[in-house]
């Protein structure tokens, strides 16, 4: 593939550039994981959703990419979760990694080439820290180590703030034992019953932010490409990841900053804390996984996106519209050969304008649009041709056929066989609608037999009262299939 031209918005410099690879071919992409005291909500089933694609496309691109992205299996929410259940925080993080997984691979996420936990890697971040304390940017105070911010002059280049700002109103809160408000912690004095390590500064464990910048350094280097993260996350974790490495290692952290927008539920900001908790399992319960991801991908990652029941449902429609043409397309020409030669018009424009979409800034929004394109090019092919030559529309339909599945490794969209997704989508929607399968099977069949007897009045009549059960009869080159209408607005 010829050398791609991808354009990112970088948060740091606030800047559309053009992505250069540190190491020619080579990217390095981290990204900030889950929080594993609890199920994920779909906030962060957007935000790595987003990333996945944005992994996929690089990789499309030819790029060599290291995906890393962590599990945060050492924090204060997990010792308060593991106190109510009565688990081990480490027994409880454990458990909450692997649903994790389960509903990660639901939603067709790829699985990150590295998933470092903090509690695989106590070392790499106590010599972080050490290092730190030795260039006189840490200090220790009864057992707890504090990076000092005004040491690191460069503190909240992300985020743009004054540090002045920052500090007005700042207090030193009760039982914290560091000098100055905006310190923050690197290492936590041990606390009874809490899991602690030893170290240089007694038993203890890390603070929140070290993690990234111990983990990111020991599987992509001190500097990288890519990292990545929600927008929520600039202030303060980013800030402070960036200030742990490029103190310790003088040198630049990330070369790019991506942050994704936030997912609205019906207006109110997505936050566990907040309490408007939709989980990503119950919401993978009422609505189909690509379905979902086409929802997520309808808006650019950077803008936010409102959560609501008809975006959903408008996105689970568009799906069937697209897997019901890929079945027709597949039945149609199939594993068929239509020799070489000639294609109608230009069929590989949709996937270039795919292509020129997603290398803006990863618009898949845009991408998503010249996709509405070639299915409507699929669909004028099969069910009215506009040439006669049927080797021609055969061949083209073949290679929009190809295209999609390229499209498809991008997006994780249409990775199902068609007959089997609209199968899943009708027995939902039959579950849903209360439909009378036993009642639709009778009925399609007196259908059969009245045509079979040329009785059209009768197949007409049995055709009506399907439509009246909420049933759609579609008669197709594979038989006859049936799904549930959509409901009428
Ligand atoms: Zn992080």
């Amino acid at each position: 593939m010829a050398a791609a031209s991808i354009r990112l918005f970088n948060t740091m410099t606030m800047q559309k550039e053009t992505l250069v690879p540190a190491v020619p071919g080579k990217l390095g992409v981290y990204v900030c994981g889950p929080t594993v005291y609890s199920y994920i909500h779909i906030g962060n089933a957007r935000t790595f959703t987003s990333f996945d694609v944005v992994v996929r496309y690089l990789r499309y691109r030819g790029f060599d990419v290291k995906y890393v992205r962590n599990y945060t299996d050492v924090d204060d929410k997990i010792i308060k979760a593991a106190q109510e259940t009565g688990e081990q925080p480490v027994e409880l993080a454990a458990r909450f990694v692997k649903l994790f997984q389960e509903d990660a691979r639901a939603l067709h996420l790829r699985e990150p080439d590295v998933s470092p936990k903090v509690s695989d890697h106590l070392a790499e971040i106590i010599s972080i820290i050490q290092k730190l304390v030795e260039k006189g940017v840490a200090y220790e105070s009864q057992g707890d180590v504090y990076f000092s911010v005004r040491r690191y002059p460069e503190y909240a280049k992300l985020s743009k703030r004054n540090l002045d700002d920052l500090c007005a109103g700042e207090r030193v809160q009760p039982g914290e034992q560091k000098h100055e408000p905006l310190d923050f912690a690197l290492w936590k004095a041990a606390k009874p019953g809490e899991p602690a390590w030893d170290s240089p500064w007694g038993k203890g464990r890390p603070g929140w932010h070290i993690e990234c910048s111990a983990m990111s350094a020991r599987y992509l280097g001190e500097t990288f490409d890519i990292h990545g993260g929600a927008l929520d996350l600039i202030f303060p974790h980013h800030e402070n990841e960036i200030a742990q490495s490029e103190a310790a290692s003088g040198k630049t952290f990330a070369r790019y900053w991506m942050h994704c927008g936030f997912l609205d539920l019906e207006g109110a900001k997505m936050s566990k804390s907040l309490g408007n908790v939709v989980r990503l399992r119950d919401a993978l319960e009422k609505v189909d996984a690509e379905a979902l991801r086409f929802f997520f991908l309808s808006t650019h990652y950077r803008h936010p996106l409102g959560f609501t029941d008809k975006g959903l449902a408008d996105a689970e429609q568009r799906m069937e519209y697209f897997y019901e043409t890929l079945r027709k397309v597949d039945e149609r020409v199939g594993g068929k050969d239509f020799g070489k030669g000639a294609l109608h018009g230009e069929p590989g424009k949709f996937l270039t304008e795919f292509e020129s979409q997603m290398d803006d800034d990863f618009n898949t929004a845009g991408a998503l649009g010249a996709l509405s394109g070639l299915f409507a090019l699929m669909n004028e092919l099969t069910d009215k041709p506009p040439v006669k030559d049927k080797a021609l529309v055969g061949r083209t339909l073949q290679a929009l056929r190809e295209d999609v599945r390229k499209v498809s490794a991008v997006l994780g969209l249409f990775e199902d066989e068609p007959a089997q997704w609209l199968l899943r989508r009708r027995d939902r929607a039959v579950k849903e609608r209360g439909i009378d399968v036993a009642r639709v099977e009778q009925l399609l069949q007196a259908r059969a037999d009245a045509r079979k007897a040329k009785n059209f009045a009768e197949a007409d009549r049995v055709r009506d009262e399907l439509k009246g059960l909420g049933v759609e009869i579609m008669d197709t080159a594979g038989g006859t299939v049936w799904k549930v209408a959509a409901p009428s607005a």
